[in-house]
């Protein structure tokens, strides 16, 4: 048995990636096994923006032990039930797509084979009044789900909308409170072994080196060790996602509280509002191929439902991923790793996922390719999945009201969300997704939602109109017996700082 182990951690970056990195790892390896730095810079500063999250974050924080409530408050968070997409389909829709199930728990067939087979929109409304997150979302209340799975309040899940610098103010106290070693500078090289392709360690601009066995690199868009030093290269997807700029620009808070995120499409993209406890986020994210900068920031003021806060902060991206997430010593985690625009709120998902994976498949020092390999499978196909899904938001609509979404609607897509779309549209199967994020409720609101309706159902399906209409009423009675969001978030800050 070989005596290599990785002794030495050095995490470049101190954005949300940085810092949900070390206080995961500082969490799971003993400290006085594996030593863990992280190099950041203030003068670069972190990207500033990510604050609206999937349920899944619920779980990475759990892992570290991190009390809800204290978590809330010092990061102005509020919950999220849904995403709100307005204008998608057509200019004039609206639809939710909900953390939680369509229909009853248990049923023998996907719902909306029932809803569709029972009339549809005609006869049953819509089918968001049959989902309990999105009675919740409309009537802005908010409960924690019930335990039972026999219990439809037991239907549904709940992520948080916050403060990203704040959440990574509050992961480096975790972090350095359980002997991560923070160094402020900017790393100005980046030495590698010319035998081995390693990384060997980063010099600082106060002429500091630092030496380490695993690199994480956490530096933001620029991939400083994974781009700059080891020239990974990177798949582009703009093909798919032409959407590359975005100006994010916070409001004053309006008083209202609803507990989900809105997306509304716009001329050359879409718009982003998040409301948190003490402002609210608003972004927009578009393609300069088809809007220019001035005209895209106009549209994003228009938004605005309170006074702005700042000034607009703008950036620049490229939809796609890293060709190896792990390259070498090196793992790339956060946007060094890639990106895709935060219409369904994933990027900190992909850091948890990516933190989950590192950690399953750890280094054992012997640098065995299939380590990095089966990382970078599973983490590649994570992209694949939520690009899908992404991607079916724009090619899935009827508008053509501007070149872009006409250019949107005729654009060749993935073959793999092609087939899933057939499959939809054949007989409305949600075709199975190895490690898709995203579950058959996701799929199932996007897909009617933007009007894909199915040409044949299950033949199990039931024709039941009467039997099912009671139970929108149902839902909404379980939501309005809940409390107000507001009440919760309030009830949550007078328990901490009692
Ligand atoms: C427009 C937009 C909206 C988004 N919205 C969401 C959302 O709603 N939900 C979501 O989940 N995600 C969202 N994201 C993504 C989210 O913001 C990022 O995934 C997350 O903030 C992680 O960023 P990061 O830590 O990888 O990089 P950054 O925040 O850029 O941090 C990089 C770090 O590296 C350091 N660094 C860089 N170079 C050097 C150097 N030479 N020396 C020393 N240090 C260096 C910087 O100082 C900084 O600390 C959004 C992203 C964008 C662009």
């Amino acid at each position: 048995m070989s005596d290599n182990k990785v002794d030495h951690i050095l995490i470049i970056g101190g954005g949300t990636a940085g810092w949900m990195c070390a206080a995961a790892l500082s969490h799971r390896l003993r400290a006085d096994r594996v030593r863990i730095e992280l190099v950041e810079s203030e003068g670069i500063g972190t990207v500033g923006v990510g604050e609206s999250t999937i349920p899944h974050i619920r779980h990475f924080n759990a892992s570290l032990g991190i009390d809800e409530a204290d978590f809330m408050a010092r990061t102005h968070a509020t919950y999220k039930l849904a995403i709100e997409f307005r204008d998608w389909g057509r200019i004039g829709d609206s639809y939710m797509h909900p953390f939680g199930a369509f229909g009853v728990p248990g049923a023998v067939v996907d719902f909306h084979h029932d809803w569709l087979r029972s009339g549809g929109e005609t006869a049953l409304g819509s089918i968001d009044d049959y989902s309990l997150p999105i009675a919740m979302a409309r009537g802005q209340r908010f409960a924690r789900p019930a335990s039972d799975p026999r219990d439809l309040a037991s239907t549904y899940a709940y992520a948080f909308q916050f403060d990203a610098a704040a959440y990574a103010r509050y992961l480096r106290d975790f972090a350095e409170a359980r002997g991560v070693i923070r160094t402020e500078g900017r790393v100005t090289d980046v030495q590698v072994d010319g035998e081995t392709g390693h990384v060997r360690n980063v010099s600082l601009e106060s002429g500091q080196r630092i030496e380490a066995d695993l690199f994480i690199d956490c530096s933001g868009f620029r991939g400083l060790i994974t781009e700059q030093a080891l020239a990974t290269g990177y798949e582009d997807w703009s093909h798919w996602l032409p959407c590359d700029r975005a100006i994010a620009l916070p409001s004053a808070a309006t008083g209202e509280l609803p507990p989900y995120t809105r997306a509304t499409a716009l001329e050359a993209g879409w718009a982003w509002r998040i409301p948190l406890q003490h402002r609210v986020g608003n972004g927009h994210v578009y393609a300069s191929a088809f809007m220019d900068d001035e005209r895209a920031e106009t549209l994003l003021r228009d938004q605005l439902e309170g006074e702005a806060l700042a000034e607009p902060n703008r950036l620049r991206f490229l939809a796609g991923k890293r060709k190896r997430q792990w390259n070498r010593n090196c793992v790339a985690i956060g946007l060094s790793s890639g990106f895709l625009e935060p219409l369904e709120s994933t990027s900190i998902h992909l850091i948890q996922s990516a933190i989950g994976h590192l950690l399953d498949l750890f280094p054992t020092g012997e640098w065995d390719p299939a380590e990095a390999d089966e990382f970078n499978r599973v983490m590649d196909q994570e992209y694949a999945r939520i690009r899908d899904f992404l991607i079916l938001h724009y090619k899935a609509t009827q508008r053509d009201d501007t070149e872009f979404w006409r250019h949107c609607r005729e654009m060749d897509i993935p073959d793999s969300l092609a087939g899933k779309i057939e499959h939809f549209r054949e007989r409305g199967l949600i075709a199975d997704y190895e490690h898709g994020v995203f579950l058959k409720p996701s799929w199932q609101a996007v897909f009617l939602g933007q009007h894909i309706t199915p040409q044949r159902l299950d033949p199990r399906a039931v024709n039941a109109a009467a039997g099912i209409r009671p139970l929108a009423a149902e839902l909404t009675r379980i939501a309005t017996a809940m409390p107000g969001h507001a009440e919760v978030l309030s009830a949550h800050a007078h328990a901490t700082a009692d």
